[in-house]
């Protein structure tokens, strides 16, 4: 027999788009696997989310289980975030009216970052659905010291606080975060952590040797790695300047960074801006840029790699930390948001403040010079991930808050 219906609403990224380029990244990664997590669950996931291209069909049967529903709002093509705020009534519609059709009524409305939260949040009172919230990014951290808010910042704004506020459940994915909810409204009887989860499977199985051989990355090369999208809240930047003081002290040192651009997209704009910093700090013998690289073949670069970097200046979670640590990979990442909860600083890699290169630096440089040490963080952080971070963990607790949601209504 089937089981209940769920649907997953994000709407402005597809669980079937290619993460690293164009904007798409840890959100989409969740979906996809939320998704299929909850379908070994017992779940029949449905995942609505905006269609952005015409050679996109409708309804999409995927091989993963959970079916994607591909909502005509707007322009069926990429648009820019804050421009979809403007089709969110056509959307809501067009779910309304998928629900009709096909004769589904389901009692528990996932929603994903404040686009999608809008959505559930008109959904409940029409039809009363329970409605789950995952925030994955909030206005109140990312505008943080942003003069003149722009009228959709606020609009924003408004809906996440309305959100908190409304929903059955939030689904924090950290502690940070939930500190940081605090600030929005004072009674948080509705949140609960559940954090992001990794591919421990996939993550991990590879060894250095091969994929160093598959990559052609010399074998002596020390190899600092950074993986995730090019914006510059992810502060490639610092390692860029900690790369100039390393590429001084350590010999071999190579830094490859992967993620893509798309042409015309925010992140072209700082793949160029990059591109001139090592042109001015004249590392280009030490700096590789990668492009996009396939989720599936991701693995190979943490295998290869020595350190992961992730310096951002703002991270809700940090998916690519926990990809690395089920890599055996020590990680060194700002302390900030998920990153400073992921890493345990002094065994599973270092934090180190953001934007401080220097820190960066010296944290990675005692990693390149430490063979036993960096071995020992691997190993750790591979346990911490199979404790606290795989997918099957994430999915068990989502469906567990599901069923009690449901169990309180009737
Ligand atoms: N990613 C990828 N290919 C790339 C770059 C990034 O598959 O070339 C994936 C990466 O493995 C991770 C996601 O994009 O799963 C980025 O998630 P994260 O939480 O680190 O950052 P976000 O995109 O949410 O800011």
């Amino acid at each position: 027999m089937s089981g209940q219906h769920i649907a997953l609403i994000s709407v402005h990224a597809s669980p079937l788009a290619q993460p690293g380029a164009g904007g798409a990244g840890g959100q989409n990664v969740y979906l996809h696997h939320v998704a299929q997590g909850l379908v070994s669950m017992g779940w029949q996931v449905d995942v609505f989310t905006r269609r952005t291209t015409i050679k996109q069909e409708c309804v999409v049967d995927t091989a993963f289980g959970y079916r994607v529903v591909n909502v005509s709002a707007g322009p069926e093509e990429p648009i820019p975030r804050e421009k979809i705020y403007e089709h969110l009534q056509k959307f809501l519609s067009e779910v309304l009216l998928y629900q009709k059709v096909h004769g589904i009524h389901y009692p528990i409305v996932h929603t994903n970052y404040w686009l999608s939260a809008w959505v559930g949040l008109r959904l409940h009172e029409i039809q009363g659905n329970l409605q789950v919230h995952t925030f994955h990014s909030l206005a109140l951290i990312k505008f943080k010291g942003k003069r003149d808010l722009d009228k959709i910042d606020n609009i924003r704004i408004s809906i996440e606080k309305e959100v908190l506020d409304k929903a059955n459940s939030i689904v924090s994915t950290s502690p940070e975060e939930v500190k940081h909810l605090k600030k929005i409204t004072s009674d948080l009887d509705n949140v609960s952590i559940i954090s992001c989860g990794t591919d421990q499977r996939l993550f991990g199985a590879t060894d250095r040797t091969s994929a160093r051989t598959l990559l052609k990355v010399p074998l002596d090369a020390k190899v600092v790695l950074y993986v995730g999208r090019l914006d510059p809240r992810k502060g490639i930047e610092t390692l860029l300047q900690a790369a100039k003081i390393l590429s001084s002290e350590q010999p071999n040192v190579l830094v490859l960074i992967v993620g893509g651009a798309v042409a015309g997209h925010e992140d072209s704009v700082e793949l160029r801006r990059l591109k001139n910093i090592v042109q001015q700090l004249n590392i280009k013998d030490v700096v590789k840029f990668e492009g996009l690289v396939e989720h599936g073949m991701l693995h190979h670069y943490y295998a290869a790699a020595n350190v992961l970097v992730v310096p951002s200046i703002y991270e809700p979670f940090g998916m690519v930390a926990i990809e690395a640590m089920a890599s055996r990979l020590p990680v060194v990442a700002s302390d900030v948001g998920g990153l400073r909860h992921i890493v345990v600083s002094g065994e599973t890699g270092y934090v180190c403040p953001p934007r401080d290169h220097c820190a960066f630096s010296e944290a990675i440089d005692l990693i390149l010079s430490d063979p036993e040490l960096a071995e020992d963080a691997g190993r750790k952080g591979r346990k911490r991930v199979e404790s606290h971070f795989t997918w099957d963990i994430v999915a068990s607790k989502l469906s567990d808050l599901y069923k009690m949601l449901l169990k309180d209504e009737n």
